[in-house]
């Protein structure tokens, strides 16, 4: 079927005014930039719908990047011609031989340009006829027909489509303001960028890196996540800390059964001061509740301590299984068990406290230099920017 645009659905029922308008606006930049490399495409609005114009390209691989992007609710390949009465008869035709195993049918028509003469009242006997004269295995059904043959006349011509692909849900990336997603190599925290992303955040990324504790393989398998992630968020941008320093001093230093809650709680008070630099409103980070000894309600509570800005945890109800599921479907598991090395994992305590108190972390943190490690890990950060490839 050569079909020339595709349609598309948005919106969450409850936007409404100048926030319609902020959301369609930011959509549209980000469908935009995503179909960059499809060259003679164009993206078009009329009257809360979205179109992409195809040009010479072909629908499918466009339709791959769409199913991906928040705040699409659904959307059609469609073929739009000018709005004469016996093109649309077989336009419509088409689009039914178009779909192979289906004979029941129902033809819906609106007309949104009421200089086309013809009632929608009489569209519909009209186009349905000509599908019974021409297909003989086809069948209307009004109740619950395989095929729903849509036809909507507008100002700019008529537009023929059938199915509905669904979309990806969701608010348009950007429209909720900028986070700070930690990200490990782990299954769990690209799991949870995803998951942010689908709530219309732009997405910023940190990574602890302890060089050579941890291989430029570890350093890299973040690099690859961080890039899937685009394939969501359009653009990524990752911040790599140097770590070293901070593990070698906490395990110089510290109790050893407290090492894992203060590394933490280093990460934290480290992600807050890139946060503010950059005007990042929250943390994200992969923890769930309960998964290891260092995400019981005492340890989250400890290492919420150093920091007053939002947390927030995406997974913090999630079964393993279900993370899973999830990472699987959006592609960042076969990078993330890779079984290379993360800084969390080379320094792991015999016994971890699972019920860390907050004073025994503080005391153990008065043997370090805290603000000397972090500014110098802020410091020695090299930020890189990741954009989606298709
Ligand atoms: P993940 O699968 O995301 O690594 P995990 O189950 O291994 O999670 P932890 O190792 O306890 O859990 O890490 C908890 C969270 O802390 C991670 O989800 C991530 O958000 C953050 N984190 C852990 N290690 C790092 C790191 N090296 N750099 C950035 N963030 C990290
Ligand atoms: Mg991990």
């Amino acid at each position: 079927m050569n079909w020339n645009v595709i349609l598309i659905r948005y919106g969450e029922l409850s936007l409404k005014g100048r926030n319609q308008k902020f959301f369609e606006d930011r959509l549209v930049q980000n469908i935009r930039e995503k179909l960059y490399d499809f060259e003679g495409v164009r993206v078009t609005r009329e009257h809360g719908r979205l179109f992409v114009e195809l040009g010479d390209q072909p629908a499918s691989p466009i339709m791959n990047v769409l199913k991906d992007i928040f705040g699409i609710v659904s959307f059609s390949p469609a073929i739009r011609i000018p709005s004469q009465i016996d093109e649309i008869e077989q336009i419509a035709g088409h689009v039914f031989a178009s779909y192979p195993n289906v004979s029941t049918f129902k033809v819906e028509s609106r007309r949104a340009d009421k200089r086309f003469p013809i009632r929608t009242g009489e569209i519909n006997p009209r186009v349905g006829k000509y599908i019974l004269d021409h297909f003989p295995h086809a069948k209307v059904d009004v109740h619950h027909p395989d095929l729903e043959i849509k036809i909507e006349v507008r100002i700019k011509g008529t537009y023929i489509y059938g199915k509905e692909t669904a979309g990806a849900g969701g608010l348009p990336v950007g429209t909720s303001g900028k986070v700070l997603l930690l990200l490990s190599g782990g299954i769990d925290s690209p799991v949870a960028g995803y998951l942010a992303l689908k709530r219309g955040v732009e997405l910023h990324a940190i990574h602890f890196h302890s060089h050579p504790f941890t291989s430029e393989r570890a350093k890299q398998k973040v690099l690859d996540l961080s890039q899937t992630l685009t394939h969501f968020g359009g653009k990524i941008r990752l911040y790599v800390v140097p770590f070293t320093n901070v593990q070698t001093e906490i395990r110089k230093h510290c109790y050893e059964n407290y090492s894992i809650t203060i590394m933490r709680r280093m990460m934290l008070r480290i992600s807050e001061q890139v946060a503010q630099k950059y005007d990042l409103k929250a943390l994200i980070t992969g923890e769930s509740l309960g998964q290891v000894a260092s995400q019981t309600l005492e340890s989250l509570q400890a290492i919420n301590e150093v920091t007053s800005m939002p947390i927030l945890r995406p997974l913090i109800s999630m079964d393993k299984t279900d993370i899973m599921k999830i990472a699987k479907n959006i592609d960042t598991y076969e990078t993330s068990i890779l079984p290379y090395e993360d800084c969390c994992t080379v320094f792991v305590p015999e016994q971890p406290k699972t019920k860390p108190v907050i004073k025994v972390c503080n005391r153990e943190e008065k043997k370090l230099d805290m603000e000397g490690l972090v500014t110098e890990a802020v410091e020695g950060i090299e930020v890189i920017d990741f954009r989606f490839d298709k």
